[in-house]
């Protein structure tokens, strides 16, 4: 019988009544590590809950009540008492930007928060934390969510006057910089500009405000000790320590620079797994077939470079080159999203496809050919139809992954259907529905067209694997902010936030499988991890509390206190 069988079988004696219980003497080693007293959420649905369960090798190798566990213990085992809390799987992200978002993980974060006091008390608290003259970066700020008026340099020197700070805001738009970094780029009110770009002015001084718009940030590009400070293996290390604090032991990121990965891989700290997603670089020009053909070479030398490190042995493949990334439309809050009726807030805009209808399918074809599961990002519903008649054009790779579509925000229920027929994976972002629907979701597309926007019920309903994201650095990293907006589905309406479509929101279960399983279902380690099952990798998280039943508000006070990977601790004491 199978290791796992057995494991699985003796785990209800009472209806085997002649399987011995699992035992350190009659089933080899004892595990290295168990954890009992849990309020384990398996997302394993032939036994979604457990009490307790046993890792050896980095595996789970037993799962059950503590009374199957606790006896398995050696002399060698560590044994975890969780205290009742909850453990959950090693949560998975469908959607992230870690070397985009490695700015805020290394510097300072003030994504989502109004109150423009807090975000000088950050840079502040940073200041202090950093040796004077070393660069403050980061950034995410959004005076919108504040009075609408742009910061200025002279508030960056009341908290920061020895170190230079340069902060992007949330869209990547503007620049915002205190006296030091202008210094030390050597930047004036007459410095010339690159084209598109804007040094706003002091009217009072006629100096440079603090603001740099667009490409005027790039005058930053060549001053002291940016580019050390920007180092993206360092950025690229704070970010997956990052992850690992909000339980993440998996991305699917579109990050490029694979080196700054396998250079993070080779040192022993890449304690997350990455499915990367793959943008061919002339993505408009060039023939189909020779890109695709230069990407599967260099995905085959990661993948023997990543097969021959000591750590994947040890935890299972931690970086691979999974699938590639197009890119069809823009976004609804500009406009440029493809719709097939005009938008209800702007009649006349014509949003131009990001590539042509045959370019598409060319692509899509010779990606398959060399084995690219496609993901391609769309937006608005012609965006989406254009890439399901892609996809329909073109077989998937077989025995891969399925194809899937990126984001996702307004989808007719015919093409919801045929998510289903044609075997496509829905890749959304649950915070960019209830950050958005209520700013400026509702002028777009009219309240008619609202029940057609971030359908994760309608998905679900048609049996349509849905795998759930951040899209981070854009909206909020932590799972559990992620999750809860499924849960209520709230946005800001008039000034008060509520449902804006009461009835379609998900249950928790949903979306922890969303965030863990169905994630895995998306790469080729489905049977590896996902859920805590006998046989896979040994990822799990360890929150603060135990859920309450059902799962609620409470969620959004909950914390993650431990996360591990492959049975070893990469976040928490
Ligand atoms: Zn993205």
């Amino acid at each position: 019988m199978p290791r796992f069988l057995a494991a699985i079988l003796c785990a209800v004696p009472v209806l085997l009544a002649g399987c011995s219980p699992p035992s350190s003497d009659s089933e080899g080693p004892a595990p290295d590590l168990i954890v009992i007293n849990a309020d384990v959420h398996t997302v394993d649905p032939s036994a979604p809950k457990a009490g307790a369960f046993a890792v050896t090798d980095g595996r789970f190798s037993a799962i059950g009540t503590n009374e199957d566990i606790r006896h398995l213990a050696g002399d060698a085992t560590t044994v975890i008492d969780a205290g009742g809390v909850t453990v959950l799987p090693g949560l998975i992200d469908g959607h992230t930007h870690l070397i985009g978002g490695s700015g805020l993980a290394v510097g300072v974060d003030l994504s989502n928060i109004e109150d423009k006091e807090e975000w000088l008390r950050r840079v502040r608290e940073k200041a202090m934390s950093l040796p004077e003259g070393e660069w403050i970066l980061g950034g995410g700020w959004d005076h919108n969510l504040s009075d609408g008026i742009l910061p200025t340099k002279e508030m960056l020197d009341q908290v920061a006057p020895a170190h230079p700070v340069l902060l992007d805001d949330i869209d990547g738009h503007s620049t915002w910089a205190n006296s030091r970094a202008i210094e030390l780029a050597g930047i004036t009110a007459d410095s010339p500009v690159p084209a598109g770009g804007e040094i706003v002015v002091d009217p009072a001084t006629g100096q440079p405000a603090g603001i740099f718009k667009e490409t005027a940030g790039r005058l930053f590009d060549g001053a002291p000790g940016l580019a050390e400070a920007t180092d993206p293996v360092t950025g690229l290390a704070a970010a997956v320590e990052l992850a690992n604090s909000l339980g993440l032991t998996t991305v699917h990121d579109m990050s490029g620079n694979f080196d700054a990965f396998l250079s993070l891989l080779d040192d022993g700290k890449l304690t997350l797994r990455v499915w990367q997603g793959v943008r061919p670089a002339a993505a408009d020009d060039g023939v189909p077939a020779d890109l695709y053909a230069g990407l599967a070479r260099e995905r085959a030398r990661i993948r023997e470079l990543v097969a021959a490190s000591p750590h994947t042995a040890a935890s299972g493949t931690l970086f691979d080159i999974g699938y590639t990334k197009l890119i069809i439309d823009g976004v609804l809050s500009t406009h440029t999203a493809l719709m097939k009726a005009p938008y209800s807030d702007m009649p006349d805009a014509e949003p131009e496809p990001f590539v042509s209808k045959e370019r598409l399918n060319a692509m899509i074809a010779a990606a398959h050919q060399h084995d690219f599961p496609v993901a391609v990002h769309a937006i608005g519903d012609e965006g989406v139809s254009w890439v399901l008649d892609a996809f329909a054009a073109s077989p998937g790779v077989a025995g891969g992954p399925a194809d899937r579509i990126e984001h996702v925000e307004v989808v007719t229920p015919d093409d919801v259907e045929r998510f289903r027929s044609q075997g496509v994976t829905a890749s959304m972002q649950p915070h960019h529905a209830t950050c958005c629907v209520g700013n400026y979701v509702i002028g777009r597309i009219g309240r008619e067209r609202l029940d057609n926007a971030y359908d994760w019920r309608g998905m679900l309903d048609q049996g349509v694997p849905l795998v759930l994201g951040s899209d981070w650095p854009t909206s909020p990293f932590d799972p559990l902010v992620q999750i809860t907006d499924t849960l209520h589905r709230e946005t800001r309406i008039d000034g008060v936030v509520r449902p804006w479509d009461e009835g379609r929101a998900l249950t928790f279960d949903e979306a922890l499988y969303g965030y863990t399983q169905a994630g895995a279902n998306a790469t080729d380690w489905g049977d590896e991890i996902g859920s805590i099952s006998v046989g896979k990798w040994a990822d799990f998280v360890v929150l603060d509390e135990q859920l309450a039943e059902p799962v609620g508000r409470s969620l959004e006070s909950r914390r993650v206190t431990q996360t591990w990977l492959a049975g070893r601790r990469v976040f928490g004491e």
